[in-house]
């Protein structure tokens, strides 16, 4: 029986890895869920799922679970999220906070030696030097969740990495695809919203859109792989059926297939080595029929373009290059900034940014303070 801690149970990550587990009771139980102030789907996630702790991240809410009497020990704030992610006797913790507020918690539990089912790819954008040369002196195993890097995990599935020539991450190209870029300038957050292939939260359908998260997605890969990001392709696939590809050194490339549905991954993280039964329905090619390829468009997509100029500058530039996407992301949800300024504002940050390397997880969240304040700043002087 696997013992697990779910950071993030309330989100679309969560929620899918819940599903996962009811499907394979005799081989998980729910240790401990964490969530921000969600505490209507955790009360129902309780009565399912009877985890020993909940943590809840805003103070007040938590207060307003623990009044309702169910048989859990509510934990709050940063640190009770802390001790939902090292809670003893815990084998596995699903990281699946948005954002860069998974950072702490996770970097805690790889501390305490947990196993990571990581969904947050935030963590190893922000630190993944800190991240992953920890995780391999505790000897915790990191498992993608990530589609695309699950992918490639199954494809690579231990094979030599000297015959890996390119890793190739798939994309879907997000919700404007086929709009044009002059089209980009009048797109709403509610347009912005409608992924056309995957049902998720909010910040990452924004980062679809912009291809914000193929960036992400690559800095994860050359972190979680030990790749070079000069060996890392992005090609846009719209159908979102093969989830990525590795190519070897003889010219031949693996790709990993399904129906596009996290649950795939996620159960893949879960029973690694192994495989779990009856999670996705059979994909169909036969009634599919069209699998296509697209280059991607840097000059339409210009977060592809920030993301290698971030890789090259190397250091803290990624943790910046986060940092101001996820406040551009705020606020054009919140109409604040246009869609095309999004990349704006991550460009002109990174532009103030010095480069350091960060020596430990305290440096980094200073400079992803930094960036923020930084990013918010240059909101307010284009809004004013
Ligand atoms: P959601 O927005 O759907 O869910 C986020 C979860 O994190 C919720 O449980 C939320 O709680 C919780 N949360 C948010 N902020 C905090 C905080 N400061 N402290 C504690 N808990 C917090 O996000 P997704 O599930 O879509 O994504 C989660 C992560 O997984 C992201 O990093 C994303 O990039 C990655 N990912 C997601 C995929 C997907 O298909 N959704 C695919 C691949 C990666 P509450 O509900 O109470 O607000």
């Amino acid at each position: 029986m696997k013992r697990l801690s779910i950071l993030g149970s309330t989100g679309s990550i969560g929620k899918n890895t819940l599903e996962v587990i009811s499907g394979h009771a005799d081989r998980f139980r729910v240790a401990a869920l964490a969530a921000r102030n969600n505490i209507g789907e955790l009360e129902s996630q309780i009565k399912a799922f009877r985890p020993d702790v909940v943590a809840v991240l805003d103070e007040p809410a938590a207060e307003d679970l623990k009044k309702k009497g169910l048989p859990v020990d509510v934990l709050a704030g940063e640190e009770g999220i802390v001790r939902a992610a090292v809670l003893e006797g815990v084998d596995m913790v699903v990281s699946a906070i948005a954002g860069s507020a998974g950072l702490v918690p996770t970097h805690a539990a790889i501390q305490a030696g947990k196993d990571i089912a990581l969904a947050t790819k935030e963590t190893l954008v922000m630190a993944g030097d800190i991240i992953m040369s920890e995780a391999s002196e505790k000897g915790v195993s990191i498992i993608p969740v990530d589609s695309e890097h699950s992918a490639v995990f199954q494809c690579l599935d231990g094979r030599d990495m000297n015959e890996v020539e390119r890793l190739i991450l798939t994309a879907s190209g997000g919700a404007f695809l086929r709009s044009s870029v002059s089209e980009l300038e009048s797109v709403t957050p509610s347009d912005a919203l409608q992924h056309p292939n995957w049902d998720m939260g909010r910040k990452i359908t924004i980062d679809s859109a912009t291809m914000m998260n193929k960036g992400l997605e690559v800095i994860e890969a050359c972190w979680l792989f030990n790749m070079p990001f000069e060996k890392i392709d992005v090609l846009l696939h719209p159908q979102s059926i093969i989830h990525s590809m590795v190519e070897f050194i003889d010219g031949s490339v693996i790709a990993q297939m399904s129906v596009p549905d996290m649950k795939g991954p996620i159960a893949y993280a879960l029973s690694y080595p192994g495989r779990l039964g009856d999670i996705l329905p059979p994909l169909k090619l036969a009634e599919i029929r069209e699998l296509t390829f697209e280059e991607p468009d840097h000059s339409k997509y210009p977060a592809l373009s920030l993301t290698y100029e971030a890789l090259r500058a190397g250091g803290t530039m990624p943790c910046v290059l986060n940092a101001a996407n996820e406040v551009a992301v705020e606020a054009f949800l919140e109409e604040r900034i246009p869609f095309t300024g999004i990349t704006g504002v991550v460009s002109d940050t990174m532009a103030e940014h010095r480069v350091l390397k960060a020596r430990n997880i305290e440096e980094v969240l200073n400079v992803s303070e930094w960036a923020r304040h930084k990013a918010r700043e240059i909101i307010g002087r284009n809004v004013a």
